[in-house]
């Protein structure tokens, strides 16, 4: 790594780690079953065009997105593998930039398919729609009890073909198998109704990354994975099913380091004390970065290998460490706040255990701000 992309703070990719990942989750599948990258949040913060360029060149079929114009970017970059957004779209606006893109919807209501067919009344090839169902998420999508008239509706409008017909678990990271059974059921009875109907969707998706490592009969002919393709576990108990590695870093640089006596106080509102004379250093990254400052005084960094402990308030674009483990460091030295140095590790679980969150966020928390190094 190496010119000015990383001379205060970055946050560092491992593409082989991403391909690594998506290897590990295809050994999972069937060889009916295709993996769908969700790359929408710019990738869960990795960078979208990236993470879609090596999991496209690594066997993913296609992409996943939130938003039209996440899709756009992707598309702006060259990139023209199928790409499903999975957020609402609800505009003619909208409407006409995705058929513009051959980008692929998500319809979760007949008033929004209506306003899709009428915008697209004079394009010439039908536009590939997903119909989203809800099973028990209660998010975006028709109730599972209506998804035959539903898909019938969509079928008969013109300029729309079904492409698909998904639905969203709510509870897949849980132990508790309970709620995905009872989603799983509710899906199977939407499917048995279609067919009853004479209606065999092309194509039939469920899983998210907990899901596609539970159960085999969850996969169906898509699984939508995003966090477990970045290397992190949906949760504890799903760790022993496959051998995920992380593949984002986040590093930053010492900018300063001094000694100051016991009895100091260490950044806004003396939140740290020093107890004793210690050697501190200043890097360059704060709240403004994405390190939260509900962090402050509950952080780590590891520094040549070595675990330090942050102190005091994080401040918007720095904050500090107690370094006196490490008497001579020296300015410009690497700080590892989310990342292995040596045997030691510190990852964004370890962040979201301690703020009561999700890695999901965490992840997703890195502002533009931090130049993304691919590695
Ligand atoms: N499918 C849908 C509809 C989603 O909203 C998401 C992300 O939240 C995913 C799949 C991927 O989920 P995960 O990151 O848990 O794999």
């Amino acid at each position: 790594v190496s010119g000015g992309l990383t001379e205060r703070a970055w946050v560092e990719i491992d593409r082989a780690a991403l391909a690594h990942n998506l290897n590990q989750l295809k050994q999972l599948l069937s060889a009916k079953t295709q993996l769908m990258a969700v790359v929408k949040a710019d990738a869960y913060g990795h960078g979208a065009t990236m993470v879609a360029q090596t999991a496209l060149a690594t066997g993913a079929y296609g992409l996943c997105v939130a938003t039209v114009e996440e899709g756009i970017q992707l598309r702006e970059a060259g990139i023209d593998a199928p790409i499903v957004i999975l957020g609402a779209t609800n505009t003619p606006e909208q409407v006409r930039a995705i058929a513009h893109w051959y980008l692929q919807p998500t319809i979760c209501t007949p008033q929004q398919a209506l306003v899709f067919s009428d915008t697209l009344s004079r394009c010439q090839t039908p536009l590939s729609v997903h119909l989203n169902i809800d099973t028990g998420m209660s998010r975006l999508g028709m109730s599972w009890q209506q998804a035959t008239e539903f898909v019938q509706l969509v079928q008969r409008l013109p300029h729309l073909k079904l492409a698909s017909v998904y639905s969203h678990l709510a509870t897949a990271d849980s132990p508790d198998p309970t709620v995905m059974r009872l989603q799983h059921q509710r899906f199977e009875a939407a499917i048995a109704q279609l067919h009853a109907a004479n209606i065999v969707p092309p194509c039939l998706h469920l899983a998210n990354s907990a899901a596609t490592l539970t159960d085999p009969a969850l996969h169906y002919d898509w699984v939508r994975v995003g966090l477990a393709l970045y290397g992190l576990y949906p949760a504890p108990h799903l760790h022993p099913k496959v051998n995920l590695k992380p593949v984002m870093q986040v590093k930053t640089r010492v900018t300063q380091v001094k000694t100051i006596p016991a009895g100091t106080g260490v950044s806004y509102g003396y939140t740290f004390r020093t107890q004793k004379q210690l050697r501190l250093a200043v890097v360059g990254i704060g709240y403004a970065d994405g390190v939260p400052r509900n962090l402050s005084n509950k952080m780590t960094g590891l520094i040549r290998g070595q675990r330090v402990s942050q102190i005091g308030a994080i401040t918007m674009d720095q904050l500090m460490l107690d370094v006196s483990n490490i008497p001579d460091l020296q300015v410009g030295e690497i700080v590892t706040l989310i990342g292995r140095d040596g045997d030691r590790q510190i990852s964004a679980d370890d962040w979201a255990i301690s703020l009561n969150t999700i890695s999901w966020e965490i992840l997703c928390g890195f502002k533009h701000r931090l130049p993304r190094v691919v590695v």
